[in-house]
């Protein structure tokens, strides 16, 4: 049986692109990017200064704010600069350049760990000093979805959903790494008190359901759980309520309704760190689209600028009409291909031609669908005519902070109102409100 939540849409999958393209790894590039702010929460402060030696894995960042995480140095070689540079959210933002020496000499300290000797403590604290955040793209610092949960949680989900149209790299993973998950499924679970745990697949990515069943031991205790293949499934939300039939409150975190929700591939970066001492230093990349001229699933050092990605698949072989980092559904545009791979970087994505019809706005017909596609049972059609007129309070009274951006009901509307972009700015009217209330 599929398991499932109430609401979404069926967008055209698109993974046939990548689906069946094993993970290659692309070499270190001449130099990396990397920001110190790559995870939600204050930025960290550079550790190291223009002409520099570092090493592989050396820590080059930190911040004493609690939702942070270190960065590290991808690569071995000098460190060229440390300046305001390019980033995918659009804005510049401080960096550390470093020189490949293409020694690849990795950090004296680097050495794996006894997980099974350690503390919950000094699990934690490991897990935020190897700078490990969120992979899925949302890049909240995974210590801290782990302390903020401890003696809540009872249920530990990985999310392997990949529900976003065109991305494969979870796919590939569980197809190609399913050790490393299963194995840092386990250190996640053991973390939260042997809680029950569960590896969430839906239905499109039945060959890695298979793979990840015949590798599943009894004593794992971890169970395998069917998803419909549904957009927005991956949510974290959605998700909950699929496998446990919870609903996490308005305003609340996973953890308020008992679960906490880990990437795949976070919980591959978790068994990395332990098994190798490797911080979080690469990630598997989906670069797709019909501008791509072939397109691949790329194991990468994070800090690779997009135009390396970009060449290791052939170029481009029509102009772009849409490049995003991330999916087509929840994705951030992408104005230059300067900018670096950062933790959260699932995929970049070059449309052009049907993918990206222009589209004519007109007036909204009551038809509704919108109300029926939300995931989160919100009213997007009322929130969108409250922001073009209407008050702060309309607005909260409809909880648009609920809202996920999940862009389910803009894809539905016949009538092409821009919903998302009108309600994310409702909710930045209603959230400037409660600051200036404080
Ligand atoms: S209102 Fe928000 S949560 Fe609901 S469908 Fe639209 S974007 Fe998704
Ligand atoms: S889907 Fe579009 S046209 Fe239909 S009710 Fe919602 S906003 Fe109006």
């Amino acid at each position: 049986m599929l398991h499932t939540f109430k609401g979404g849409i069926h967008p055209d999958g698109m993974k046939y692109l990548t689906n069946d393209k094993p993970i290659e790894k692309l070499a270190p590039p001449p130099f990396v990017v990397l920001p110190v702010s790559m995870h939600i929460g204050a930025p960290c402060t550079p550790l190291v200064n223009k002409g520099d030696h570092v090493y592989m894995a050396q820590k080059i960042a930190d911040s004493d704010g609690p939702v942070s995480a270190p960065v590290h140095a991808t690569i071995s070689g000098i460190v060229r600069d440390v300046l305001p540079y390019p980033h995918p959210n659009g804005t510049d933002v401080l960096s550390v350049i470093i020189d490949n020496d293409y020694k690849d000499e990795l950090d004296p300290s680097v050495k794996p760990f006894d997980v099974g000797r350690m503390t919950t403590v000094e699990i934690i604290s490991a897990i935020r000093d190897g700078g490990i955040v969120g992979h899925g793209g949302a890049a909240f610092p995974t210590h801290l979805k782990i302390s903020s949960g401890l003696n809540k949680v009872d249920t530990v989900l990985i999310n392997a959903a990949e529900c976003e149209p065109y991305i494969t790299s979870d796919h590939r993973i569980l197809l190609e790494r399913t050790a490393e998950v299963i194995e840092g499924a386990k250190v996640l679970k053991r973390v939260f008190g042997e809680v029950r745990t569960f590896i969430c697949v839906e239905s499109n990515k039945q060959n890695a359901f298979d793979v990840i069943s015949k590798r599943l031991l009894p004593d794992d205790g971890i169970t395998l759980f069917p998803l419909r293949t549904k957009y927005p499934q991956g949510a974290e939300k959605q998700l909950i309520y699929s496998v446990t039939k919870r609903e996490v409150p308005s305003g609340k975190l996973p953890a308020d309704a008992g679960c906490a929700v880990f990437n795949a591939d976070t919980a591959g970066a978790v068994y990395r760190l332990f098994s190798e001492g490797l911080p979080d230093m690469r990630r598997v990349v989906t670069v797709s689209g019909s501008a791509i001229c072939t397109p691949k699933n790329l194991e990468v050092r994070i800090g690779t600028p997009i135009d390396a990605l970009i060449n290791a698949c052939g170029g481009f072989k029509k102009q772009p009409e849409r490049l995003l980092m991330g999916g087509p559904m929840m994705g951030n545009a992408l104005y230059s291909l300067d900018v670096p791979v950062i933790k959260g970087t699932n995929a970049v994505l070059a449309l052009c031609g049907k993918e990206t019809v222009p589209f004519k706005e007109s007036s909204c017909i009551r038809c509704g669908k919108c109300v029926k596609a939300c995931p989160i049972k919100l009213l997007p059609t009322y929130i969108y005519q409250r922001y073009r007129k209407g008050s702060v309070e309309d607005l909260d009274k409809l909880n648009v902070l609920d809202c996920i951006e999940c862009g389910a009901c803009a894809y539905v509307c016949p009538a092409k109102i821009p919903l998302v972009s009108g309600i994310r700015a409702a909710k930045q009217r209603v959230q400037d409100a409660r600051r200036a209330k404080k």
